[in-house]
């Protein structure tokens, strides 16, 4: 998904799908070149990952190892710096989504929130103390280890690398290959949302206990069946049992466990808090030019 605009309410948006790197990008530069009568003054980039976001690493600004066939270490920020030639911000796409939360969604006023997708994968972005976590290299809390009863849920796992981490357990292939049938198409009484409301709330409750969020924003494909989320709150009250003794747990866990505000537009406006973030602080330019230089760091 490409934007162009300030915010919001000037905001022209355009989706391409994601196929060869090659075939993607020259669409988005494409839609980037054509804003007629529009000036770029800097571009945000939320990627899929992982994604090596250490400016002093050789590979800065790289998809690293996905299972995207094709995207493996592929070099995206400076290819689209060469190509544009502005300043480029890169985070990840949840990440992206968090802080375009946080500026113009339902992590307004919130210096500490969580923001997960639940959808072809799970992902999660952390703002702390006002800033998103980047550290080792960032957070992956898709791939958490849960509890898994085997007994109760013979399924394996769906993750490459962990079969039944968070992600191989709860995201929507891998409902879809537990259940034969795609996440949209269970009915809403189907014991496939108790089953993932469960291992959900396993995953919200270790980030209550380890990051403690002020609030936790549930977006993406799976998050689309609105009896999910009454499902998933009150699970999580039933696995905490009290002990996280707060009032926006207890007594309004429906905003504290609640869909993002900006729906599927989080991430590329919050590609746009990225670009203007690179653009008011040159000091901070992770990604600016050198001078003279055809180097995007
Ligand atoms: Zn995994």
């Amino acid at each position: 998904m490409c934007g162009v605009g300030t915010g919001p309410d000037d905001l022209q948006l355009t989706t391409v799908p994601t196929t060869s790197p090659q075939a993607t990008i020259d669409q988005i530069i494409a839609f980037f070149r054509d804003q007629a009568g529009r000036e770029l003054s800097a571009v945000g980039i939320g990627a899929f990952g992982p994604v090596d976001l250490h400016p002093e690493s050789p590979t800065f600004g790289f998809i690293t190892s996905t299972p995207k066939v094709g995207w493996q270490q592929y070099d995206l920020a400076s290819t689209l710096y060469r190509a544009l030639q502005v300043p480029i911000g890169f985070d990840t796409d949840v990440n992206a989504a968090a802080a375009g939360e946080a500026r113009w969604g339902a992590g307004r006023g919130l210096p500490n929130f969580l923001y997960l997708t639940v959808g072809t994968g799970i992902g999660g972005g952390a703002l702390v103390n006002g800033e998103v976590i980047h550290g080792l290299l960032h957070p992956e809390m898709g791939h958490i280890r849960i509890p898994h009863d085997l007994a109760a849920d013979p399924f394996p796992g769906s993750c490459p690398y962990h079969k039944d981490c968070l992600e191989g357990l709860a995201s929507g292939p891998a409902m879809q290959a537990r259940w034969g049938k795609r996440a949209q198409e269970l009915p809403a009484d189907h014991p496939a949302w108790a089953l993932e409301a469960h291992y959900l709330a396993l995953g919200l409750a270790t980030w209550v206990c380890t990051v403690s969020p002020e609030r936790i924003l549930l977006g993406g494909g799976v998050m689309q069946q609105a009896s999910l989320f009454p499902m998933i709150r009150q699970e999580l009250l039933r696995l905490l049992n009290g002990y996280i003794d707060a009032k926006p747990l207890l007594n309004e866990i429906d905003s504290y466990v609640a869909p993002p505000e900006l729906g599927n537009r989080a991430g590329v406006l919050g590609a746009m808090v990225l670009a203007e973030h690179i653009y008011r602080n040159p000091s901070a330019r992770i990604g600016a030019p050198l001078a003279g230089e055809d180097a995007w760091r």
